[in-house]
């Protein structure tokens, strides 16, 4: 579908005016007061300053034909093309194609934590730069090529970061992005490696945040796509595709528990977004589900609103492992709380211990080397769990946002069990025999 975009909403930019082809995505709506905008790179409602989301016209679908065509599509997110704020011709486009990721059932772990409903760990360090980002990104390039902007930027806990330099780098765009300056040297090394500028900031996420709102106003920025600022709309949307490989993958079937990281939450929402389209779209039968938020004790500002019956998140400076998670003053917060309750779920942070611990007990079960978002949901399962807040008896699906060699720091301790001479002897000496 061509959509008109109309000057005065994009002005500074430099498609401001034209046609953009974003497929069954119709307009921007305020997620607070519903006010409609012509598809663009704006983020904030003008009447009311509420974040804009995606508006599909996905009437006159046919329900089989729609699941066909998902199912005989590529192997990665553009098998869900039609529901996505892209192209139709998206999947010939020069992308990084995340997605499609294993959804491991994890039978030892269930055992080891009492679940006999099915426990399954969707696995998203296996996309191209190992985390879950490149979901966001692959849409928010798409979008920045309808609107013309050549330079890709971004305020990054790590992973972002090199998701955006991957994608860049594949698809002809310059990139400039933003990390705090100390973060884990495997996400600076990721972030860099792709070519593009990669600048630290003296100060957390919250801080870089800022800062890239500031050089969005400034003529500094100007032409700059922000995956998550300017074109967060379109790189939101990224984390739908999450929830549709859930369902597809349990054999177009929603889950009765979702266990997902939040760092600034919009994952989260995006989730629940999805798992509701699937229903209205006829692709899975309508039954209740609930959502569960995980995050690190050090930086828990949502599960601290949450165990307050707050519905205003109160921002925190951030002191955890799990820095992919480490946002104070999570955009998403409030929404997140809503999703949390409307479905019966909860939220719930665990301590930098229990987190390695997490890591270590789902490397040691299913073979599987989560980042500390990773040990951040597997953690929260294992406390819900004891506090009999999840339902063992349940299908129960926990995420996995990104790979254990990034954070490498966190399980220091780990290696060697024992260094010996190339001989027999010493190999029995060591007790190993
Ligand atoms: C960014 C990130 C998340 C969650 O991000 P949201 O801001 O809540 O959408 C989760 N896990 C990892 C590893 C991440 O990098």
């Amino acid at each position: 579908m061509v959509v008109q975009t109309v000057a005065d909403t994009t002005d500074s930019t430099p498609s401001a005016a034209g046609s953009v082809d974003l497929g069954p995505a119709t307009a921007l709506s305020c997620r607070e007061c519903g006010h409609r905008v012509p598809l663009g790179p704006v983020f904030a409602c003008e009447e009311c300053f509420g974040p804009l989301e995606i508006a599909y016209d996905f009437s006159g679908h046919d329900t089989e034909e729609l699941r066909r065509s998902i199912e005989s599509g590529p192997a990665n997110i553009w098998r869900y093309a039609p529901l996505l704020p892209v192209p139709a011709d998206v999947a010939t486009k020069p992308n990084i194609n995340p997605g499609w990721t294993k959804l491991v059932k994890a039978d030892n772990l269930a055992r080891e934590l009492g679940v006999t409903g099915g426990l399954y760990v969707k696995d998203d360090s296996g996309n191209p730069t190992h985390s879950f980002k490149d979901r966001v990104v692959a849409q928010a390039i798409e979008a920045a090529r309808a609107f013309g902007f050549t330079t890709l930027s971004c305020s990054s806990t790590g992973n972002l970061a090199g998701a955006v330099g991957a994608a860049a780098a594949r698809a002809g765009f310059r990139s400039c992005v933003f990390i705090p300056h100390d973060l884990e040297q495997g996400k600076v090394v990721m972030a860099a490696v792709y070519g593009g500028e990669l600048v630290g900031i003296e100060g957390n996420y919250d801080d870089v945040n800022r800062f890239c709102s500031e050089l969005i106003g400034d003529p500094a920025g100007e032409g700059w796509g922000f995956v998550n600022v300017n074109l967060r709309p379109y790189y939101a949307e990224g984390s739908k595709t999450l929830a549709y490989e859930i369902c597809e993958q349990l054999g177009w079937r929603l889950p009765d528990q979702l266990v997902v990281p939040i760092a600034s939450g919009s994952q989260l929402t995006k989730i629940d977004k999805g798992l509701r389209e699937l229903i209205e779209l006829g692709l899975v039968e309508d039954k209740p589900y609930k959502i569960f938020g995980a995050q690190a004790e050090g930086c828990s500002p949502v599960s601290t609103a949450f165990k307050a019956g707050h519905d205003v998140v109160r921002p925190q400076k951030p002191d955890t492992i799990a820095k992919s998670l480490a946002i104070g003053n999570p955009a998403d917060g409030p929404y997140v709380l809503d999703i949390a309750r409307r479905t019966g779920g909860v939220v719930e942070d665990v301590n930098d211990e229990q987190i390695v611990d997490a890591i270590k007990l789902l490397a040691r079960t299913e073979g599987i080397f989560a980042e500390t978002a990773g040990g951040v949901t597997v953690g929260v399962t294992r406390k819900l769990i004891e506090a009999g807040v999840l339902d063992p008896s349940l299908t129960t699906v926990v995420l996995n946002t990104g790979d254990g060699l990034k954070t490498l720091d966190a399980v220091a301790g780990t290696g060697l069990t024992a260094t010996i001479r190339p001989s027999l002897d010493s190999f029995r000496e060591a007790g190993l025999a």
